[in-house]
């Protein structure tokens, strides 16, 4: 287990004279920041030790395990035991935001329903059950018990589960990371147990309880609950523990996502090229789900895909690790900010070093929005589109109108001409919100101020 430094007040004064986006980002301000340093795909994956190949080995693992899909997830059948989530515009919430944002915005607004994934419903149905397969896989693969050209829908069968309940699984969430992992971990025969911050909601604990799952309970915050889970883990050779902070494993399954979307959009005839630019806008917690997929967008689009990293005020940790160089050296509690956000899955203090350093060249900026913004626009998109998502998701939402509005010099640098950014797409990137029960989704809908 790693320790990190922590940074006194004078330490971050000096900081400060050299990053002035500290100051806006204590006190809590909404900033936006463009990257400086990105660089063009081909130069910025020099240094990177991972490929496209490794993402195609991700997506034909996925593929070996679909007839499982089909065979224990019924919802799954109707992609063929891929999970994959659709695609759409939202023209009423686009002409919605373009008032009440006075603009006009250019381009077309779409949004990717990743709170329709099947099995948990959130973008963690990506990563998180990807490393369980993968590592199940390994496993059986190893004993002797399945073959890769076997039909994978053999593992729902005693012999499997009882193999595979000889081994368990641990990871420290939030709240829907714990969800992916335990629900298929659990189906899958494995044990399987889940630890949680204080801040995990009541309704995931005991939707993990009912499917098996053995949820750990911490009065502190994510890093702790992730170090706890780490730390059982390390004492147990059976046991397998999933590292949000630094898993390849993950990263590789959200990864598919960038060939996946690359079909989809050429299903809905939708060009992405120099002329034709493809913005997307992503919601980030510790990094892993919108670093994965960003760079699986980056090897599928090259430099016309042009990635925005979103994160509440009150934890903006991506942001600080990449713009300060100092990844996950520098916490925003290192900065006095709390980390108390009602976005379930952004409340992340300290960032992914691993995500950030593969990351920093290739994003193209981070902005940060209050939590008041994002409940707002939950109900205004609630209203206009009859989507309901988790506060989380909405992250992404104000991007493309912060992209309009910026004053850094970042379209000129980018050649995003007003022609350009007139056939654009702006992607928003919906990560959950599909478990939520409806006593919750009331309350979401109530806090916000309405439209
Ligand atoms: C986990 C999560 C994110 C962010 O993913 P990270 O890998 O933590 O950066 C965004 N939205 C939702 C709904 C999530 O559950």
């Amino acid at each position: 287990m790693h320790s990190h430094p922590h940074y006194s007040r004078s330490a971050i004064n000096e900081l400060s004279r050299t990053h002035p986006l500290l100051h806006p980002l204590m006190a809590l301000e909404p900033v936006s920041w463009f990257n400086p340093e990105r660089q063009p795909l081909e130069r910025a994956l020099t240094g990177v030790a991972l490929t496209a190949d490794d993402v195609a080995d991700a997506a034909a693992r996925l593929g070996r395990f679909a007839s499982y899909f089909r065979a224990v997830f019924p919802d799954t059948r109707a992609l063929n035991g891929i999970l994959e989530s659709p695609l759409q515009a939202i023209p009423a919430m686009q002409q919605a935001l373009n008032e009440r944002l006075n603009s006009k915005l250019a381009g077309t607004l779409l949004l990717k329903r990743d709170d329709l994934l099947p099995v948990s419903g959130s973008i963690k149905a990506r990563g998180g059950i990807y490393e369980v397969l993968h590592h199940a896989e390994k496993l059986a693969l190893k004993a002797g018990l399945l073959h890769l050209t076997d039909d994978y829908a053999r593992l729902d069968s005693d012999e499997f589960r009882n193999f595979f309940g000889r081994y368990s699984v641990a990871v420290g969430s939030t709240g829907n990371l714990g969800l992916s992992i335990g629900i298929i971990s659990a189906r899958l025969g494995f044990k399987v147990s889940v630890h949680m911050s204080a801040d995990a909601r009541e309704w995931k604990k005991a939707l993990l309880r009912s499917h098996g799952v053995t949820v750990v309970e911490y009065q502190s915050d994510y890093s702790v609950a992730v170090a706890e889970g780490r730390a059982e883990a390390l004492n147990d050779p059976y046991c397998h523990f999933v590292d949000d902070e630094n898993s390849v494993q993950l990263f590789l399954g959200y990864a598919v996502a960038g060939l996946r979307l690359k079909a989809q959009l050429e299903q809905q005839s939708i060009r992405v090229d120099r002329e034709h630019p493809l913005f997307v806008y992503l919601p980030c917690g510790v990094g892993g789900g919108p670093g994965g997929v960003a760079f699986g967008l980056k090897l599928a689009f090259g430099d016309a895909v042009h990635c925005v990293f979103a994160e509440p005020t009150h934890s903006p940790c991506m942001l600080l690790g990449v713009y300060t160089g100092l990844h996950d050296a520098i916490s925003v509690q290192d900065l006095g900010i709390d980390n108390c956000t009602a976005a379930d899955g952004l409340a992340v203090g300290r960032p992914s070093g691993f995500v950030g350093r593969v990351m920093a060249p290739l994003l193209d900026g981070f902005y940060t929005l209050p939590d008041e913004e994002m409940m707002s626009l939950l109900s205004l998109l609630a209203k206009q589109e009859n989507i309901y998502l988790e506060p989380s998701a909405l992250a992404g939402m104000p991007g493309p109108w912060r992209v309009e509005g910026e004053e850094q010099g970042y379209r000129e640098r980018m050649g995003l001409t007003p022609a350009r950014l007139a056939r654009a797409h702006h992607l928003v990137w919906a990560t959950g919100g599909g478990m939520v029960p409806e006593e919750e989704m009331a309350k979401y809908l109530n806090t916000s101020c309405k439209p």
